[in-house]
């Protein structure tokens, strides 16, 4: 029963933890990665899958128990654990964005205005996802490259959602989430119809004129 994608873990050539080849194997028999170098036991690997595919066939704890010919106990705390797993799992997909969304940074803080922004000294960088009818997730990140942007899209939006974005170069490799749109604003001052980002744009106008008010005090 156990085969397929399965194959390479069990063999004991592919790494559970990073998925790369070659696993050096140890005098307790356990076995190594070669890059990640985390270490475990086939044998139990075996096992826990076992009680997976019975937990995945929706066997009570106490009949898998007997057919696998292992402990009730041990049986009940995977039963738990893989419940668990997935608990968190729909909870985190359940927090997640989606639908049409409007990303864009900006910047806060500092007293020069620097040309554009991106990469300004002495400002936070606050990064924002818009979802259209819906909610902003804004966060505050040490940059704005493309891996930390990527980053964040990744954690806290839905695969398949329709990105919303201006041109920056972070924002490129966003079509392997879903449908990109990007957004020239210079030439396209007034664009029309779905193909803006004037949500998140109002937002930070907003979150702007509310901090100011609360940091620097008028005089
Ligand atoms: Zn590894």
């Amino acid at each position: 029963m156990i085969k397929g994608v399965a194959r390479k873990y069990f063999e004991g050539k592919t790494c559970i933890f990073c998925d790369s080849y070659g696993l050096y194997r140890l005098a307790d028999k356990r076995v190594k990665c070669k890059n990640c170098k985390k270490y475990y036991s086939l044998r139990k690997l075996k096992r826990d899958m076992l009680i997976l595919y019975y937990f995945y066939l929706e066997l009570s704890a106490r009949k898998a128990s007997k057919e696998l010919n292992l402990d009730y106990s041990t049986i009940q705390s995977r039963f738990m654990k893989f419940r668990k797993l997935i608990a968190d799992y729909c909870n985190s997909e359940a927090n997640k964005l989606n639908g049409e969304l409007e990303l864009d940074e900006s910047y806060f803080g500092g007293k020069r205005k620097g040309n554009r922004g991106r990469g300004a000294n002495n400002k936070a960088i606050a990064f924002g996802i818009l979802e259209r009818r819906g909610k902003v997730y804004t966060v505050i990140v040490p940059n704005a490259s493309a891996s930390t942007l990527m980053n964040e899209i990744k954690n806290k939006t839905s695969k398949g959602s329709v990105f919303y974005t201006d041109g920056w170069r972070s924002y490129a490799s966003l079509e392997q989430y879903g449908k990109h749109n990007i957004i020239k604003h210079h030439e396209d001052q007034f664009a029309s119809g779905r193909n803006h980002i004037n949500g998140i744009e109002g937002f930070w106008s907003y979150a702007k004129e509310k901090s100011t008010k609360l940091i620097i005090p008028s005089t």
